[in-house]
């Protein structure tokens, strides 16, 4: 007779397409039911369109009749939203004081090292009027598929799942001129009404500054930590601190800062070349009360694979640092929860 055990182990093996991950991996398993030889499989049914529902269920079908001992298979569909199903384990917001710092590429560094950690990450863009997100990861052709339920994230080749406004306009650069309302009620719709499934952790890329727009984000978002990016140039000191107590008033704790173009390392001497002032790296770490992540130089390879959308490929001792500083900001929090 088939166990429970193995059936799902086939499921895993079935990905979905546009969304690239399985029916386990998004949480649509509701119940599995073996009697004799008969294998019966109820699914959610959010955000599969019709078209992508007869595809699964055949797909099941063929798997599973494949299994030693099972001579009937029955795959039902149970009518559900993304907001049942979803199961996101931790909301990490990213927040800088201004636009242009790299607060995006910040986000992305973080979702990769979570994935390279072979961590189940998503981003969701709710940088609505500036998204840069698909365009580093060159997903800016891609369309999500959906249904009246809700939208499928796309999923970045380290198989980051991603949602942002810029992959839902016709055009990747058409300008988003709405206002304020508008863009929080996107930004809950990504939180709610796309298939997120079990994630580990969902990287929020918030909009620049601290003013009302990342603040409604970080109230319509169950955010349990927040990374703040700046750079030398800005009046760090007074962004930092803005941040910081934003993020107190809202008792979420600041999971570590990253200095964005800390310096330019010279060709041929090496030498470090402080381009926008002097770094504050660690003053802004104090005044945050959080550790410094890492120190980001100017980087024309970092440059060069955002434009071509290929940043997963980046690799530096920089990063690997960002990676084992993020990763242990992570667990000590986990500790304290
Ligand atoms: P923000 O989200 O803060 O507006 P982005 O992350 O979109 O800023 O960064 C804007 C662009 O600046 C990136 O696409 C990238 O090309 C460039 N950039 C950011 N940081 C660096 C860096 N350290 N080295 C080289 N280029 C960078």
């Amino acid at each position: 007779m088939p166990n429970e055990k193995r059936v799902r182990k086939s499921l895993e093996e079935i990905l979905i397409p546009g969304a690239m991950r399985s029916p386990v991996q998004l949480n649509l398993v509701r119940e599995i039911i073996i009697s004799d030889q008969k294998v019966n499989i109820n699914l959610a049914s959010a955000a599969l369109n019709p078209g992508i529902q007869d595809w699964l269920k055949s797909q099941i079908s063929g798997n599973i009749s494949q299994l030693p001992g099972v001579s009937q298979i029955n795959v039902n569909f149970v009518e559900s939203t993304p907001k049942e199903i979803n199961e996101v384990s931790h909301v990490i917001a990213v927040m800088s004081g201004k636009g242009g710092v790299g607060k995006s590429l910040v986000a992305a560094l973080l979702s990769i090292a979570l994935a390279r950690q072979r961590k189940e990450a998503g981003i969701l863009d709710a940088d609505i009027t500036g998204p840069s997100i698909p365009k580093i990861f060159g997903l800016g052709n891609v369309r999500p598929s959906s249904s009246e339920t809700g939208i499928l994230p796309v999923l970045s080749k380290l198989g980051i799942s991603i949602m942002s406004i810029n992959l839902l306009l016709e055009h990747e650069d058409d300008a988003v001129v709405w206002r304020g309302p508008i863009i929080s009620k996107v930004i809950q719709q990504f939180w709610e009404d796309v298939l997120w499934g079990k994630l580990d952790y969902l990287i929020v890329d918030l909009p620049p500054g601290t003013a009302d727009a990342p603040l409604t984000v970080m109230q319509t978002l169950p955010v349990s930590g927040v990374v703040i990016v700046f750079s030398p140039q800005e009046l760090a000191a007074m962004v930092v601190k803005k941040a910081v107590r934003m993020a107190d008033q809202m008792k979420i704790p600041i999971l570590g800062v990253v200095e964005n173009m800390s310096y330019l390392t010279l060709p041929g001497s090496g030498e470090k070349l402080e381009l926008f002032g002097k770094s504050r790296g660690q003053e802004m770490a104090r005044a945050a009360g959080a550790p410094l992540l890492a120190q980001i130089p100017v980087d024309p390879e970092l440059a060069r694979l955002c434009d071509q959308g290929k940043i997963e490929r980046y690799s530096s001792e920089i990063l690997d640092n960002l990676n084992q500083n993020f990763i242990k900001a992570l667990s000590l929090k986990a500790k304290q929860d």
